[in-house]
């Protein structure tokens, strides 16, 4: 792999591995478990790690990532900081993030975006790519809902979709959650309108079949490729503006 392709790994819900072609660095996302031990791999081969934690949900924060002492950053939403597990991660290493807050070094650049749940959704730029996770960012239609929850959870995505209108991405983490059957694509489908994100790699959706885009899921010739993994530990080489391989 060159630094044109990454190899991306499904940890379970919204948990990620993203590792660049030279194990120079990875990104680990809402890894809230790590079944197969892709974690110890990578911090035992990769230079840079850097950990981010959407929110302090049990399905997307696990305390226990604190005890990577070979971790280079921990990019942690400011919900967790109220945990009394907080105080586990080393200060000198752990950034907490507002929504629309920014940090960067001379190898990172991290911005934050509102949630339609707690917490954040990340962009993380790096070495050229421009990678967004979405955390429980999402269009939460449930239909069996009152009239005003549907209309509320309608008016806060369309309200921070403007925030990210016509930004590319090289690839974007997006739920895609069985639970909301007929509206289950319903956010991903506006994000990939709303933004120039070039590929989607659907999460959140522990349990259900996987995600198929249907016909009308991309707008006319605006088809990219789409990941939707269901078993810990699928992996995917993603070359940048092409597409998913084994
Ligand atoms: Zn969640």
């Amino acid at each position: 792999m060159t630094s044109e392709a990454v190899r991306i790994t499904y940890l379970l819900n919204s948990g990620f591995v993203v590792e660049d072609g030279a194990s120079r660095w990875a990104l680990i996302f809402d890894a809230y478990r790590d079944v197969r031990g892709d974690i110890e791999r990578v911090l035992a081969s990769v230079k840079d790690v850097y950990f981010f934690v959407s929110h302090a949900h049990f399905d997307h924060f696990s305390p226990s990532i604190a005890r990577y002492a070979k971790a280079s950053r921990f990019f942690l939403s400011e919900d967790i900081r109220a945990l009394s597990e907080a105080a586990r991660f080393p200060t000198e290493k752990t950034v907490w993030f507002r929504k629309y807050d920014g940090w960067e070094n001379e190898k990172l650049r991290v911005e934050s975006f509102d949630s339609t749940d707690e917490g954040t959704s990340f962009l993380v730029e790096t070495d050229g790519w421009r990678i967004f996770h979405a955390g429980d960012f999402n269009w939460w239609h449930w239909s069996g809902d009152t009239p005003e929850n549907i209309s509320f959870a309608r008016n806060g995505f369309f309200k921070q979709m403007k925030w990210l209108d016509g930004k590319m991405f090289d690839f974007a983490f997006f739920p895609a959650d069985g639970r909301l059957e007929e509206a289950r694509d319903w956010g991903a489908k506006e994000f990939c309108r709303r933004t120039d994100t070039r590929a989607l790699v659907t999460m959140h959706s522990v349990g259900y079949p996987r995600f198929e885009p249907d016909g009308k899921f991309f707008e006319p010739s605006r088809e990219i490729p789409v990941w939707s993994p269901t078993e810990p530990g699928e992996r995917r080489i993603y070359q940048k503006g092409s597409g998913f391989s084994e």
